[in-house]
């Protein structure tokens, strides 16, 4: 499915241009146009899903292998020391644009780039608790 004001359906079809790296019939990689640093690219998927919640686990499976080939060929060509691979969903995780997309991050010693958070306490038996619950929804 694409979706008609979807501005990464847009770039996915070739209707809006992007600085595109690679691409297969199903996803596409394309350099980030605000970049967290040079080489910040994404890949997004040629079907319009909102979010990880609306993917199929194969496709989910195909864009890591996907991004394996676009990661090692960024830090190839910009040299970069590691690479954040992230994705948002929704709002409240940061997600601006509504079409599933990973980010590859190149990074280096001292470039200011912060994906850091304080880690919360926890208890090892809440934590028990907490994977058998979830696993059961599984
Ligand atoms: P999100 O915040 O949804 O995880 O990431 C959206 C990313 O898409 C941002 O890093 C933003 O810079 C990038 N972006 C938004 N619009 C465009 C565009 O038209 N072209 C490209 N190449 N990147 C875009
Ligand atoms: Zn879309």
């Amino acid at each position: 499915m694409i979706k008609d004001d979807c501005i990464f359906c847009k770039i996915a079809k070739g209707d809006i241009p992007s600085a595109t790296i690679y691409e297969t019939g199903d996803f596409k990689c394309i350099l980030d146009v605000a970049p967290a640093n040079k080489g910040h690219a994404l890949i997004i998927t040629k079907e319009h899903y909102d979010n990880i919640f609306q993917l199929d686990a194969e496709t989910a499976a195909k864009i890591f292998s996907f991004a394996t080939v676009a990661a090692k060929a960024i830090k190839e060509e910009t040299g970069c020391e590691g690479m954040n691979v992230l994705q948002n969903n929704g709002a409240v995780a940061g997600q601006t644009v509504n079409h599933f997309h990973l980010h590859l991050v190149p990074r280096n010693t001292g470039d200011g780039v912060n994906m850091s958070w304080a880690p919360k306490e926890t208890v090892a038996e809440e934590q028990q608790t907490l994977a058998k619950a979830i696993k059961s929804r599984i």
